[in-house]
């Protein structure tokens, strides 16, 4: 699935909202969490920020919205420098943290309320942004309810209300989706795509390849404190050479390496990537689809029952492997703890 990977990408005339020339972060255990990035994300973009548990990601957001200060490189975002210029990045941007921030004790109405005066948004207009954002994330309905009456999905999408009290024109949004079951996630991902049609520059962190491949314009991929990949999607997507041939076999771990070293030994493939997962092999292969069912055959010669097999284009999942030899680990579904009701959960 392809989101919006090939919407006409802002123009890059003038000042980036963020450019980053070899940030280093060093925590004060030696820990090297960001090991010379770069990047340059401009103004209206939807940009990415693609990887596995403990890569950089919340380290680089945190350096981003000045609350750490970079061990080396040059960072200025909307234009300033985070080391000299930090309170002028702070009234430019929206974060919106991995932990909610929403006070549960409060009304959604007053949830952001309170956030226009952290922020210092005229008293004047704080029941017109109120209510522009209650409409905006759909909690109009809502809004005078407590949010300890909220689902996981309702507070997320308060926190990123809170976020824009300012209309900040860009935002962070540090893995926002993450424990939220599908339906509630998908329902996020609108918000966040109006919130970008707005004109908001958005700079997401997800582990969610489909979550990137949904929403984002452009991604970086990082790994271990380096960026290893970067592109559009679907850019990133044709770096996969060739189409992916998924195999189901019957039996356990034995039987699947078996499967795998069989077609990697396959001769009509030629150049081929063979993963194992918990059904069976993937092979990605450019002539995956012309000698598929060849391979079927071949394994079944080997003693080994195929039970389903599927050919599909790469999705982002496979460039990740490409590039990195690693799986990326996170299961959308794996960790879903907090689960969207249409409305108040009661
Ligand atoms: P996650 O998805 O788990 O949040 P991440 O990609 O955001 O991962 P970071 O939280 O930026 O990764 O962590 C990058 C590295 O820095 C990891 O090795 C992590 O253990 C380490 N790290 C993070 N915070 C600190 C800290 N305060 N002190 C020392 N090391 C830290």
């Amino acid at each position: 699935m392809s989101g919006r990977s090939e919407r006409t990408t802002p123009s890059d005339g003038g000042e980036a909202a963020i450019d980053v020339e070899g940030l280093e972060l060093v925590y004060g255990d030696g820990t090297r969490a960001v090991d010379g990035v770069d990047m340059r994300v401009p103004r209206g973009e939807f940009f990415g920020f693609l990887g596995p548990n403990g890569a950089g990601k919340t380290t680089t957001i945190k350096v981003l919205a000045t609350l750490l200060s970079p061990t080396d490189g040059e960072v200025r975002v909307n234009g300033f420098d985070v080391r000299t210029a930090a309170r002028k990045v702070r009234a430019s941007i929206g974060y919106m943290p991995q932990e909610t921030s929403v006070d549960e004790e409060l009304t959604a109405r007053e949830n952001i309320r309170f956030a226009c005066e952290s922020y210092g948004v005229p008293r004047g207009e704080h029941a017109d942004r109120v209510a522009d954002l209650l409409d905006l994330v759909d909690l109009a309905d809502v809004a005078d309810k407590r949010a300890e009456e909220f689902s996981g999905g309702m507070k997320k999408r308060l926190d990123a209300a809170t976020a824009l009290v300012h209309r900040p024109p860009l935002v962070f949004l540090d893995e926002p989706t993450t424990g939220l079951d599908p339906k509630a996630r998908n329902r996020l991902w609108d918000y966040f795509e109006r919130i970008n049609d707005r004109g908001t520059t958005i700079f997401l962190t997800t582990q969610y390849l489909e979550e990137a491949d949904q929403l984002c314009d452009r991604l970086s991929v990082i790994l271990d404190g380096e960026i290893v990949a970067e592109g559009s999607p679907a850019e990133l997507k044709r770096r996969v050479d060739g189409e992916i041939l998924d195999v189901q076999v019957e039996g356990g771990e034995t039987e699947r390496e078996r499967a795998a070293t069989v077609a990697r030994e396959f001769p009509a493939f030629g150049d081929v990537t063979v993963s194992v997962d918990d059904e069976g092999v993937s092979v990605t292969a450019e002539t995956a689809r012309k000698h598929g069912t060849d391979l079927l055959v071949a394994l079944r010669d080997d003693g080994i029952t195929v039970t389903g097999f599927d050919v599909r284009a790469p999705t982002l999942d496979d460039v990740f492997l490409a590039i990195t030899g690693e799986e990326l680990s996170a299961d959308p579904d794996a960790d879903s703890e907090m689960h969207e009701t249409e409305g108040v959960v009661g």
